[in-house]
């Protein structure tokens, strides 16, 4: 199969690039490929909203900045986080040209909403279902256009590159993919192919992320050695529900917290002014460390995130399916605490890129959650994570242009690119057995890799990780190709990697923490 354009993954990423690239040029042939259908995501959970300044008469670019670059704890790229706030004005306005409908007043005024560590009202929401609302109007959107197509339940296995070509301009010539169907594995040949594959949250075993999160984009293109940088840097989110609701993690809004709601330990005392003078509305990393060490030290299973005070009438119109989700397991919100804990949210870093998107590997892209721009440093400000996808799809689609018009292979180089030749098929991999090696893998990274860290602790996982490594590998040669072990192989890689790094960071910044080089073992201290 040839095509002019790849992109792997249908979120708001790869969603809003398609459609800006084909708006650019509607002769280019665009092929989208998705684990699942084409709904399933992170961006589909997101439930916040976007940031963007919108209120022009108490707000600033310039305070967008500040927010976004002290959130991350002064690591992030100046230049970067400059061009993504003064763009993303512009960018959510076309999200809602392309139907993004966002809440309103009564005056017809964006309903702005303040979450942590934003100095002001800047998230443009639709009630607590923000994502799923962006992601319908997208999907409205692709299926309107005639140069994009679609294949749902279709895998990336491995990215094809000079190794496979047996060339040496050291470039991405497409992918091959598994369908999830029928387990054949295509060839994909493309001029460009754009990483959009989203988070690495099922690393860990509480996470907010859906199944389809397993870093596999960062997988391929660790193997494709293309640099990968600050995956260490894993936000949590200081408020996910406990216990987890049908197997998943369902979280609860930041928003609910700048709406008046408290945390409590079980006891009903506050905590979270002994260790931050903004409280509850202190930026996640601060939260989250905050809610594991009353946990530790309270040996507590969950902390309550208090929102009675909030208007009755208010609860319901903004936060509807999180009274739902909360009664749907015996606990109203309206009337009593809501159980939570941290759990594995954002992956800050992932595949470098510059500010056009491209990877260190030619014709290889990457936007929005696997990739790092420079736009978060240390720890993502609330809501920045769409801005920065859609502003970051405008830039690569535009730069595709100007890419695709100067590649000079030929039609015929790209349909002679070989086919997969995998591994001899000796017999049928069980599922469970990758289910096994998964779940090892992700207590493995919650005991030693999670929100307080150590050099022993990651020292063992990293030993652990090479038998977990070898065992996939053999698994991977003497089996069948399966979706779920394509899975497996890139989560050992990315967790391998995201050990290697975080044995190198020898300072605590953001949302990094290794008690090692904390200034006090224990961060309980009221910060200034
Ligand atoms: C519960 C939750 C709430 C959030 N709330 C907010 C918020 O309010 N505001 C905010 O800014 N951010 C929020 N975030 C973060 C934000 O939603 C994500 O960072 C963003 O949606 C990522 O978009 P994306 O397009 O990069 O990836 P995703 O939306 O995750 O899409 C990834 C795509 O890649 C596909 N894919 C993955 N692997 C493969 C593969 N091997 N082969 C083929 N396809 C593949 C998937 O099928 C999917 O289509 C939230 C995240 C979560 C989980």
């Amino acid at each position: 199969m040839n095509t002019d354009v790849l992109v792997i993954g249908t979120g708001i990423s790869g969603l809003s690039y398609a459609i800006k690239l084909s708006m650019l040029s509607p002769k280019i042939k665009i092929t989208l490929i998705c684990k699942e259908d084409l709904m399933e995501g992170n961006t589909r959970y997101a439930q916040g909203g976007i940031a963007a300044v919108y209120n022009f008469e108490k707000d600033s670019f310039e305070k967008h900045i500040e927010d976004t670059y002290i959130a991350g704890d002064r690591q992030g790229d100046l230049n970067v986080i400059d061009f993504v706030v003064k763009e993303g004005t512009e960018r959510v306005n076309e999200l809602m040209e392309w139907g993004a409908a966002f809440d309103t007043k009564e005056t017809k005024e964006i309903d702005l909403a303040k979450e942590g560590g934003h100095s002001e009202k800047r998230i443009l929401h639709h009630k607590d279902h923000s994502g799923s609302e962006i992601q319908r109007a997208l999907i409205d959107k692709i299926k309107a256009i005639d140069n994009i197509r679609y294949l749902e339940n279709h895998i990336l296995v491995d990215l094809i590159t000079d190794h496979h070509t047996k060339t040496t301009h050291k470039r991405c010539y497409g992918a091959y993919i598994i369908s999830t169907i029928d387990r054949q594995v295509i060839t994909i040949a493309s001029k460009l192919t754009v990483l959009t594959t989203g988070g690495v949250g099922q690393l860990y075993e509480f996470t907010t992320n859906p199944r389809v999160a397993t870093g596999d984009g960062l997988g391929a293109a660790y193997r494709a050695k293309v640099k990968i940088k600050n995956l260490p840097y894993i936000q949590f989110h200081p408020t996910a529900l406990h216990p987890k609701v049908n197997g998943e993690t369902f979280l609860i809004t930041e928003a609910l917290r700048g709406s008046g709601g408290i945390l409590k330990n079980q006891s009903g005392e506050r905590f979270m002014h002994q260790y931050d003078k903004r409280e509850e509305l202190a930026p996640r990393d601060i939260v989250s460390r905050a809610i594991s060490e009353e946990l530790l030290s309270r040996k507590e299973s969950h902390v309550l995130l208090d929102a009675t005070q909030i208007d009755e009438e208010v609860f319901s119109s903004h936060f509807p399916m999180i009274k739902k989700t909360c009664r749907s397991i015996g606990i109203d919100p309206l009337n009593e605490g809501i159980p939570v804990i941290p759990a594995a949210h954002y992956s800050c870093g992932g595949i470098e890129v510059d500010p056009n998107g491209e990877s260190s590997l030619q014709g290889l892209f990457a936007v929005g959650e696997c990739s790092h721009t420079g736009l978060h440093g240390a720890n993502r400000l609330a809501s920045n994570s769409l801005l920065e996808a859609i502003v970051y799809a405008h830039r690569a689609a535009l730069y595709s242009i100007e890419c695709i018009q100067s590649i000079k292979l030929s039609d015929t180089f790209y349909s002679n690119i070989p086919n997969w030749d995998g591994q001899e098929y000796s017999s049928n991999l069980k599922v469970n057995k990758t289910q096994k090696l998964f779940t090892k893998l992700q207590q493995l990274m919650s005991s030693n890799a999670g929100i307080f860290k150590t050099n022993k602790g990651l020292k063992e996982a990293s030993k652990e990780l090479n038998s977990l490594y070898t065992e996939t590998l053999d698994l991977y040669q003497k089996n069948k190709l399966t979706p779920q072990l394509c899975e497996l192989r890139n989560m050992v890689s990315v967790a391998y990697l995201l050990i290697n790094q975080a044995l190198q960071i020898k300072e605590n910044k953001g949302v990094f923490y290794n008690n090692d080089y904390a200034k006090k073992s224990i961060p309980k201290a009221v910060q200034s």
